[in-house]
């Protein structure tokens, strides 16, 4: 545990820190949170907006009223009770607070160096500019790092920086792409091969030198402070871009630091957050999913499933953190569903194929038929392939899928139709809702994720989606409304009086900007139960 002093001290250095600013345009988030005592919720009454509330009817209204860190009156005309902040938005678009559903944001919490995400930028000398400023803010010699949700896809170029572009930050860098190789500069190559590490002329780490340099930084640089410090960068990073709300859906279990993307150590790996929350300085609300991966043939068998469903709690925590149910893996095949079934739990998998999602709802059909799962909201992610009938069969056992999963998805010349299939499920009954699965194999700015879900096409600009592509309003709606049912939450997702205060409003109209520019939407004010997160010149 860090001492409360030091805490107060990381958090101010945090909050008062210069990349954000030039990352994000005229930063005046000094005021986010922005002294050692974590921000109180605020009463807020928002006017002349067009705020898209996402309740049953869709309504857009000009006004909305926060007191107590919720929603009290939501349409036209609102009485302004005494004590309570005006905030003039000036015809802005306002959304809900973001969820996406399924990611892997506790492990970008826990990344090694000063994690500094490029989500939002889109050539190679606009990411340079994002790393010279988060320079500023790092101690000379320390690692500035981007590992997981960044892809050479992303960039213009259509390649990672090199070693002579980022020799123009003065600090050793290291990124890792979700999809191909890592990069450094002059003084990062130096850390690493002093280290063993292979690292190529241009700066390129590929293959099992790859491993090594993961591991030697996890390693090396990874203390309890600097996970808390990267867990409070991911969180307020994901709020600018509009998130509120991350599922997480765990990591791959290693008892020690892992050369792998994916892994972490599961049983500690939360920790950062649960110190955050106990200062009470979470910027965003997280829900907690724990990945199993049980032998089938493990004897005794489900070695730590079982010991999962008899000593924790599902469902459990505050409107902050709360635990959730078993996934994205629940291991143990057949067996594993059946204890999490009579423990009451929620499953989740995900799928990769269709061969895939025929076995997984297979499963569940045979425990289904000994303990009905409806009721329990069993959901499967991902889904590139779900034809009519095996969704007819989900929808038969009351579960629920989740999607998203697509802009850095390579078509093949035989197939340009990579899926999941959009239209069809939207006008399908079945429970639906939006993830990005970003952290690892994929990015988690929900505006590339709903790039893709609109326009057909991932970040190359080729199309991956047939015709399965959604309207603005669909994704917006799965990316808020519907995920209440995967959260079992009713009241986040819209704004609706009662509902918690969560309410982002954008820096332009996603709704009617061009396709190129909805991708780059970004959140001017970011409130998270009344209390403002994010505020570049809003307030
Ligand atoms: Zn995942």
């Amino acid at each position: 545990m860090v001492k409360a002093d030091s805490a107060d001290r990381l958090l101010r250095r945090q909050f008062l820190g210069k990349a954000g600013a030039l990352a994000f345009g005229g930063l005046s988030s000094t005021r986010l949170l922005g002294q050692s005592q974590p921000a109180s919720a605020t009463d807020l009454l928002i006017v002349n907006g067009k705020i898209h509330t996402m309740d049953p009817a869709n309504r857009v209204v000009p006004q909305v009223l926060i007191q107590n860190g919720r929603f009290t009156a939501v349409g036209n005309n609102l009485p302004v009770p005494r004590n309570v902040k005006r905030v003039d938005v000036k015809g802005r678009t306002v959304i809900p607070g973001l969820i996406d559903a399924h990611n892997h944001i506790v492990l970008v919490g826990n990344r090694p160096g000063w994690h500094t995400p490029l989500e939002h930028v889109f050539t190679i000398p606009d990411a340079i500019a994002v790393l010279k400023a988060r320079g500023a803010e790092v101690p000379s010699g320390e690692f500035i790092s981007t590992i997981g949700p960044v892809s050479a896809m992303q960039f213009m170029e259509r390649r990672l920086p090199s070693l002579a572009e980022l020799d123009a930050v003065n600090r050793p860098i290291y990124i890792q792409a979700a999809q191909g190789g890592a990069r450094t500069n002059s003084q990062g190559k130096a850390w690493l091969e002093a280290r063993s590490v292979t690292v190529a002329a241009d700066g390129a780490i590929a293959g099992p030198a790859l491993t090594a340099a993961l591991l030697a930084l996890r390693k090396e640089l990874l203390t309890p402070e600097t996970r808390k410090r990267s867990a409070l960068d991911a969180l307020r990073y994901y709020a600018k871009l509009g998130i509120t709300t991350h599922r997480d859906c765990g990591a791959f279990h290693s008892d020690g630091p892992s050369g792998g993307l994916a892994n972490e150590n599961t049983y500690t790996m939360h920790d950062p957050f649960l110190a955050l929350h106990r200062e009470g300085a979470m910027p965003a609300r997280l829900r907690i999913d724990f990945l199993h991966q049980d032998s089938p043939t493990a004897n005794p068998p489900l070695p730590t499933l079982s010991q999962r469903l008899k000593n924790s709690f599902p469902f459990f925590g505050d409107e902050w953190i709360k635990t959730g149910g078993i996934g994205e893996f629940t291991g143990g095949g057949v067996e594993g569903l059946r204890a999490i079934a009579k423990a009451g739990w929620r499953a989740e998998d995900h799928a990769l194929n269709l061969a895939g999602v025929t076995n997984l709802i297979k499963d569940r059909e045979t425990v289904n038929a000994e303990i009905p799962l409806s009721g329990l909201r069993w959901i499967i992610s991902h889904v590139p392939e779900l034809p009519l009938d095996l969704a007819n069969r989900m929808d038969a056992m009351g579960m629920g899928v989740l999607v998203g999963w697509g802009p850095l998805r390579n078509p093949t010349p035989a197939n340009s139709n990579l899926g999941p299939p959009y239209r069809m499920l939207m006008n399908h009954p079945i429970k639906k809702g939006y993830h990005s699965d970003g952290g690892d194999i994929t990015v988690i700015n929900p505006w590339l994720n709903f790039s893709t879900i609109v326009s057909g096409r991932n970040l190359a600009g080729q199309q991956i989606l047939g015709d399965q592509a959604l309207t603005r309003q669909e994704v917006l709606w799965l990316a808020t409304a519907a995920n209440k049912w995967f959260l079992r939450e009713d009241d986040l997702g819209s704004i609706e009086t009662g509902n918690h205060g969560d309410v982002v409003v954008l820096d332009r109209d996603c709704f009617t900007v061009s396709d190129e520019d909805f991708k780059r939407t970004r959140s001017l004010l970011t409130v998270v139960g009344g209390k403002v997160i994010h505020n570049d010149g809003v307030l």
